[in-house]
């Protein structure tokens, strides 16, 4: 997170002091790095330069405009997973030719619009999610391009709830029948199969189940070639892990091409990457201000102004944030045990337990680290709470890309009796 550093005292993003920028557009705040953002995309364009790829960034992980709208002038495409994404990414400018879409319970409406907007591929999920996309393909008269998303049934060693690729899980075609779900692709007028596709799980901190899942794939498009079913698209997900503790080292880019291209570059086709985490996870911080500090005895909590409807991520997933103060000079204070707490009225709302920190007094800023994925995504009005200002910083200047919400926007919609 270098584009997070202390520069003249105060945290910064890039040439931004953090401090300044609570003054100008008040916190709770999402801040987030443009240069951070571009070495995620490119991390991955680089390390696969040498096969025919797509980096297609997993819209669902941060869908705010400004950051969709800077990755796809940097080249790159867009994995959406919803009408709503689709309707995100072609606002943001991705052209139609570089959007797939993936997910499990996609519409017909969604399935018209995506044939309608003449998307790179939809990653079908399922045989009646296949039957519905030929019919309505035929009825349109077009033929939908499409991937099957099998499961590969490995275990990706994540939080159960972001493990996808278990034979357990909702997602893909079961391994065991995917010949027979290819052989049903093949036979439809309304869809021309062009690739595979899996997604085992998100934040993988090891390599090695991204290499069984691949080696399978691997697997079934020689025996489909066999078979005449010409696949010349690998989806191989997203799911790269990043580092949210300091002690933590995940694979890099250039790690997880490594055990990956290998097998792809044999197979001679175009990769398709879908990262979401790995891109924006670490360009991105939560800005929040100490309200009070309490001790209870047995406890001590600071309370701050951004809650687990800003960032939930700590309350559902059991996920740890690092917390740093703004002001360089709380580092020398003496540390402390404390909860980290939001102001909403449920004991899950917290963004770290337990945690040792140099002690914050009141007024205080902090930055909750490593936020810019599944962050201001998952974000909610729970308690009536404006959803925070999201801000994004291009070195010495920043733009907002998110206006703080206000509560008449939060009753639009809504009918007094
Ligand atoms: C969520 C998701 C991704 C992105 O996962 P990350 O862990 O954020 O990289 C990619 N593909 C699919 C199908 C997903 O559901």
């Amino acid at each position: 997170m270098e584009h997070f550093a202390y520069r003249h005292s105060d945290l910064c993003c890039e040439q931004v002091s953090l401090r300044s920028l609570a003054a100008d557009v008040g916190t709770p705040a999402y801040v987030y790095s443009k240069a951070a953002l571009l070495e995620g995309y490119r991390g991955y364009d680089d390390a696969f330069a040498d096969v025919p790829h797509v980096v297609c960034y997993s819209v669902k992980a941060n869908a705010n405009l400004g950051v969709l709208g800077t990755l796809a002038r940097a080249g790159a495409g867009a994995d959406i997973v919803s009408g709503g994404e689709l309707f995100r990414a072609l606002r943001a400018g991705f052209p139609p030719g570089k959007i797939i879409f993936s997910g499990v319970g996609k519409t017909r409406d969604e399935l018209r619009d995506a044939l309608k907007a003449e998307i790179l591929m939809f990653n079908v999920e399922s045989l009646g999610e296949l039957r519905a996309l030929d019919e309505i393909a035929r009825e349109m008269g077009v033929r939908a391009p499409v991937a099957l998303r099998v499961n590969p049934d490995v275990d990706p060693e994540t939080h159960p709830y972001i493990a996808t690729g278990l034979k357990t899980s909702k997602f893909g075609i079961p391994f065991a029948q995917a010949l027979e779900a290819y052989a049903e692709a093949a036979s439809l007028k309304g869809v021309e199969v062009v690739g595979a596709d899996i997604h085992i799980g998100s934040q993988l901190t090891r390599t090695s189940p991204l290499a069984d899942a691949v080696a399978r794939v691997a697997a079934l498009v020689k025996t489909l070639r066999e078979r005449s079913v010409e696949v010349r698209v690998v989806d191989v997900g997203g799911g790269l892990g990043i580092r949210y503790r300091k002690d933590e080292a995940p694979p890099t880019h250039r790690d997880y091409a490594r055990v990956l291209l290998p097998v792809l570059r044999e197979l001679g086709v175009t990769v398709l990457l879908e990262p979401g985490r790995s891109i924006v996870g670490n360009a991105g911080v939560l800005l929040t201000r100490v309200l009070y500090r309490k001790d209870t005895g047995d406890k001590k909590f600071v309370v701050v102004d951004a809650a687990m409807n800003d960032l939930i991520r700590p309350a559902l997933y059991d996920a740890y944030h690092e917390i740093q103060p703004v002001a360089e000079a709380r580092l020398g204070a003496p540390a402390e045990t404390v909860d980290v707490v939001g102001p909403i009225c449920e004991s899950g709302d917290f963004l770290a337990k337990d945690r040792a920190l140099a002690r914050t007094e009141e007024g205080d800023l902090l930055a909750v680290m490593s936020a810019g994925a599944y962050g201001s995504a998952m974000a909610s009005n729970y308690n009536t709470r404006p959803r925070a200002v999201e801000v994004l910083v291009d070195g010495n200047r920043y733009t907002i890309v998110r206006r703080r919400e206000t509560y008449e926007d939060l009753v639009a919609g809504e009918t007094v009796l």
